[in-house]
């Protein structure tokens, strides 16, 4: 049976900190803030598939508390979501997910993006899809305080 999942996440924007978006060093001014690298676009996607199998979210898996999980590459999270499913004999069906950024522009990472979360999964490329837009320079993501984004997970689960 196919479960789906949701998941969002957010982080803030701020100087000194690298940009990394769905594993990908992406060059800009500013870069997330948060306990692990703030790979805001792995952290929901991770979510969407501890949704899927009707789990709590990564916080409860990697809690921000736990030194273990400072600076850590989120790639670590993806691989514990997709450990998960193995652990219940289920298979990922897609993962599709949007970024919410202002700047800077996504588009060009897209498919290191792709690549790197596709990986961490052991997915093919086509079950993953990203996508990016801006807010149209409104509210926190507008003025570049804080990058989102949102994501979807579908699970073949056995009954
Ligand atoms: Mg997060």
């Amino acid at each position: 049976m196919v479960h789906v999942g949701i998941g969002y996440d957010v982080h803030q924007l701020v100087a000194g900190r690298k940009l990394i978006l769905g594993g990908v060093d992406i060059p800009h001014t500013k870069g997330l803030d948060g306990h692990s690298d703030a790979d805001a676009l792995m952290h929901a996607i991770c979510d969407a598939l501890l949704g899927a199998l009707g789990e709590p979210d990564i916080g409860h898996f990697f809690p921000n508390t736990d030194p273990r999980w400072r600076g850590v590459p989120s790639k670590t999270f993806l691989e514990e979501a997709s450990r998960q499913v193995l652990q219940r004999s289920g298979k990922i069906v897609n993962v599709d997910a949007t970024v919410i950024a202002q700047a800077p522009k996504i588009y060009p990472h897209i498919a290191a993006m792709k690549k790197c979360i596709a990986d961490a999964l052991g997915l093919r490329e086509a079950q993953v899809g990203i996508k990016a837009t801006t807010n149209e320079l409104m509210g926190f993501i507008g003025r570049e305080e804080g990058i989102a984004a949102m994501a979807v997970a579908s699970v073949n689960l056995p009954e």
